[in-house]
């Protein structure tokens, strides 16, 4: 049976039911969870055709499986894409885009303000494969359009930026890579798509760690490739995975068999095929229940950051804030153009007494976990400079908002009055 599909219906609508519906086999209403790695061919011919790309079907999971695939459907279709492709992590999204569009010799521009892991991923695939990122001086539009070289494969940058939260001019920055023909790669992990949808905005490829608000409860790591299905690969003459032909597919060339998801179909064959980073059905399951809440959550999410962004901003023992959905704070323009609702849950917190005023805030917290991850139910708080952005130098660390004195947050659900309670108490044993 073919799934529900109401992609003309609304936001919530879509969270709750795209890419999923009643199971055909039992009724079940649940998206059945099918922890199964192979499918039982109905004939030599279907399996034959399957593994030659002439029909669709699912043969063995790394490739391909069902509860995979609704969940694909569903972030496709909350992300406005034509398709997607879901991978076991992040990082493995990353990966995957960037050895999707490029090979060796290739250069690309990247973000100067980008997750951690991204820069380290970044750096490896610089020395080790030849693949140069060229960093933006800043987040504008012109900066972007300065680091573009002839060997430039891509754009790639987050739509709001881990850790310190700042909003990105999507809008400028696409039209920047269509003046040069280029695809540009967003990583909307921090906006999710119920605060950001970078597609509306011009952008090719979407990228997500699905362990994030995706997922929302902090229990599975994933991640995902949303293919907007717009760019025109046939006529930039590159990207070989898909404008030339598969000799092990009879000759297949993506970009003419499959036009309106090219790169999602080179990123399947190429990165779950031959590199295999697949998602677990059991992952994909908990996600799939994660997104079916995600515009609720973005809701509280948003309002309980601006509120402790907002106490702690007015604290004498802090610094600054980076929250920029504040009056007043840099970036405030552009984050009320994208996210007129708040800037997401993440941002950071520099504490007038320095790097032990900072390391001592996170471990007087009582309520708010010290822990790495970002984007979940609960609030959590970890010192940047000498975790996640440890392998930076020391102003590449002040340009992305982690200096020596610098907290970052990721505000939860939990009642704002506690969470307030809680950092005040935690600043008052400061000295
Ligand atoms: C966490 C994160 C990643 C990596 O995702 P994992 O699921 O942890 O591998 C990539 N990009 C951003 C912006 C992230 O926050």
């Amino acid at each position: 049976m073919p799934p529900f599909d109401p992609s003309a219906l609304g936001f919530a609508t879509r969270a709750v039911h795209a890419g999923t519906g009643p199971d055909a086999a039992t009724g079940a209403r649940a998206q059945p969870i099918y922890f199964t790695n192979g499918f039982v061919f109905e004939s030599n011919e279907q399996a034959a055709d399957i593994f030659a790309m002439r029909a669709t079907g699912f043969s063995y999971s790394r490739g391909s499986n069902p509860t995979v695939a609704a969940l694909e459907r569903r972030v496709a279709s909350l992300e406005g894409a034509k398709a997607a492709v879901a991978v076991s992590s992040g990082q493995s999204a990353v990966l995957l885009v960037m050895l999707t569009l490029m090979q060796s010799g290739d250069a690309y521009v990247a973000s100067s303000r980008l997750f951690g892991g991204s820069l380290g991923l970044m750096r490896r695939l610089e020395t080790r494969y030849d693949l140069t990122p060229h960093f933006t001086r800043g987040l504008t539009p012109e900066d972007f359009e300065a680091a573009i070289t002839p060997k430039t494969r891509a754009i790639v940058c987050e739509s709001i930026v881990n850790p310190c939260g700042a909003v990105t001019d999507l809008a400028g920055i696409a039209a920047v890579a269509r003046r040069h023909g280029l695809p540009l790669v967003v990583d909307n992990t921090l906006a999710s798509p119920a605060l950001i949808r970078p597609i509306e905005h011009g952008a090719d490829i979407v990228v997500h760690s699905t362990s994030k608000f995706l997922s929302g409860s902090g229990t599975v790591i994933g991640g995902i490739i949303c293919d907007a299905g717009r760019f025109d690969w046939k006529g930039s003459g590159r990207y070989n995975l898909i404008n030339e032909p598969w000799p092990d597919y009879d000759g297949l060339v993506v970009s003419e068999k499959f036009p309106e998801t090219s790169f999602a179909t080179a990123c399947r064959l190429f990165g779950l095929r031959d590199l295999g980073p697949g998602l677990s059905p059991m992952n994909a399951f908990l996600t799939l229940t994660g997104t079916e809440t995600l515009p609720l959550r973005m809701e509280r999410h948003c309002s309980n950051a601006r509120a402790v962004a907002g106490f702690l901003r007015d604290h004498p023992k802090v610094a600054w804030v980076s929250y920029p959905s504040l009056p007043g704070q840099p970036g405030e323009e552009t984050a009320n153009r994208y996210v007129p609702n708040g800037a997401g849950a993440i941002f950071t917190v520099a504490l007038k007494g320095g790097q032990q005023a900072a390391l001592d805030f996170i471990t007087g917290l009582d309520l708010i976990s010290h822990l790495v991850n970002i984007g979940e139910i609960k609030s959590l708080a970890i010192h940047p400079a000498t975790t996640t952005h440890r392998q930076l130098r020391d102003e590449e660390r002040a340009a992305a908002f982690v200096g020596p004195e610098t907290v970052r947050l990721s505000i939860g659900l939990e009642s704002v009055e506690d969470l307030i309670a809680d950092v005040a108490q935690s600043l008052a044993k400061l000295p």
